[in-house]
């Protein structure tokens, strides 16, 4: 039987260990094609390790990685083939150009000079380093050469592109620059997974995130199931006028705060405007606003992890 889908990416069982030191506990990870997904959690929490092995950097101790369709214990070449990766470490020779440094990595990947030029040409232009291509590297800020090791990483045109805290320590133009090239390939159908310990990196980005915390991943999905999962939502009725009568009679009532002729009642985490509305429409209180505010992703990231991310 043929699957119609083939997620890009799904780990059972994963395990890495150093020593007695368990960096990876039994990891199972889903990630769909064409999915822009964040894996979050504060350093040590095993991001890094899971990247290498899911690039084939390094070897699980155990579990099973299935890249593509493939089996990465023996197809491990043919992932190399699909998969790309950027990391905050840079690879790039200081004493050559952009362009040097580009042409040389084609030759490695067995590209043809012809189109390798087009295309060094054409990814220069993106990430805005056309004016800087045969300048010595060695002279880059570290967002430039990051630019330029964004378009390594992308010479062979992976479907699936790894970036292990791609942002981290670069200028506010890099970050622009790398952020809008993410976004364009995700909508041009390469998946992307990324780490990062910034949450409003991965609130701003992402379709779907996967929460670490030592070793294991404590959730994965998408962003609004894992918030609602949470039922950790808050309404905020306010209402017009100040009433004589005690509000504290209203299911799920948690606290009020009166100001300029209205008041505004907080509800208990959890209560939903179903469960509100009949008792204040039976009180006769006129409703003029109904406020409903989701946990953010710190907010879950630390209901589920106890940390401060
Ligand atoms: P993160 O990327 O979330 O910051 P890492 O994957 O880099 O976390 O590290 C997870 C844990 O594994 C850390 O406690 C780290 O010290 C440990 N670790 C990572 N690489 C090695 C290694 N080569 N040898 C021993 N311990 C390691």
């Amino acid at each position: 039987m043929r699957w119609l889908f083939v997620a890009a990416i799904v780990t059972s069982n994963l395990v890495k260990e150093y020593g007695s030191f368990r960096a990876l506990d039994d990891v199972a990870l889903s990630i769909d094609q064409g999915d822009l997904f964040c894996l979050l959690g504060p350093n040590g929490a095993g991001k890094s390790t899971l990247i290498r092995i899911l690039t084939g950097l390094i070897k699980p101790t155990s579990g099973d990685v299935n890249v593509s369709g493939m089996d990465l214990k023996t197809e491990a070449k043919q992932v190399r083939e699909k998969v790309g990766l950027i990391s905050e470490r840079v690879i790039l020779y200081d004493r050559l150009s952009p362009f040097e440094n580009l042409l040389f990595f084609a030759s490695m990947l067995r590209m043809d000079r012809k189109s390798a030029v087009e295309r060094i040409h054409l990814l220069l232009e993106k990430v805005g380093m056309s004016d800087w291509k045969d300048k010595p590297v060695r002279i880059f800020s570290t967002g430039m050469k990051q630019r330029v090791n964004f378009v390594r990483a992308l010479l062979h045109e992976p479907s699936i592109l790894f970036m292990d805290e791609p942002t981290l320590g670069l200028d506010p133009q890099s970050t622009r620059t790398i952020r809008n090239m993410v976004k364009e390939l995700n909508e041009s159908g390469v998946t992307i997974v990324l780490t990062t310990h910034i949450m409003s990196e991965a609130e701003h980005i992402a379709k779907s995130v996967g929460i670490m915390h030592k070793g294991k991943l404590v959730s994965s999905g998408r962003i609004e199931d894992i918030r609602s999962s949470l039922n950790k939502d808050q309404v905020i009725v306010t209402i017009n006028g100040t009433p004589s009568i005690s509000l504290k009679g209203i299911d799920g009532y948690l606290s009020e705060s009166r100001l300029n002729g209205v008041v505004k009642i907080n509800f208990q985490q959890g209560c939903t405007i179903e469960d509100i509305l009949p008792r204040i429409l039976q009180m006769k209180l006129e409703v003029i606003d109904i406020e409903h505010k989701r946990p953010s992703l710190e907010d879950v990231f630390v209901e589920l992890t106890g940390e401060n991310s």
